[in-house]
């Protein structure tokens, strides 16, 4: 028996963790009870890239050099994420960066001193996090990358709502705040009959 094509649901896929926590450093944001956007890119410093990668369970001594890496395996995630529809040359110029960093890293297996198989990723960090990166994005619906429709947010998010309907990467407070303004513009604004 045919199936009509058109109608079986694409999965959700896997929701990334490491590419929206990678892809949303240094982006602008505004969180609840914050007067104006900000943004803070941890790359530029050392200890702040330090203690990132540490909750991100990455292991390893970040050095200066790498910081520049990071920088770079970041921003070809964030091309990367805007061209998913488009697939242009920057786009493509992005992948080819992400695979580049990501080849640069390697499992290493060891034997622990209970008798146990200990496998591990090796290489820089930045090649690390690239090769984490590829993997996530492998297991994803890509067309679920969404960034926040809020202004003053920049942040991506995925979408794992059925229809694809979701706006903003968080309900609090970019939704909340979102339909706060329309309804103020509204009031100010009221439309014609
Ligand atoms: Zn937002």
């Amino acid at each position: 028996m045919n199936k009509d094509r058109k109608h079986v649901p694409i999965p959700i896929g896997s929701v990334p963790t490491l590419v929206l926590a990678l892809a949303n450093t240094g982006k602008m944001y505004r969180p609840s009870r914050q007067a104006i956007a900000t943004s803070f890119d941890p790359f530029t410093d050392l200890q702040a890239t330090q203690d990132l990668l540490r909750s991100w369970e990455i292991e390893g001594l970040v050095r200066e050099t790498d910081l520049a890496q990071l920088q770079e395996v970041r921003d070809a995630l964030q091309i990367f994420i805007r061209g998913c529809e488009r697939h242009d040359y920057q786009w493509g110029l992005a992948l080819q960066t992400l695979n580049q960093f990501a080849t640069a890293c390697h499992w290493v297996h060891q034997l622990s001193e209970k008798g146990t198989l200990v496998e591990k990723l090796s290489g820089p960090v930045a090649a690390i996090i690239a090769a984490c990166c590829v993997t996530e994005l492998a297991k994803l619906d890509l067309t679920r990358l969404k960034t926040c429709c809020r202004s003053e947010c920049e942040l991506v998010f995925y979408d794992t709502t059925r229809n694809r309907s979701a706006k903003w990467h968080a309900e609090n407070p970019c939704g909340w705040r979102a339909r706060a303004a329309r309804s103020q513009s509204n009031e100010r604004d009221p439309v014609d009959a």
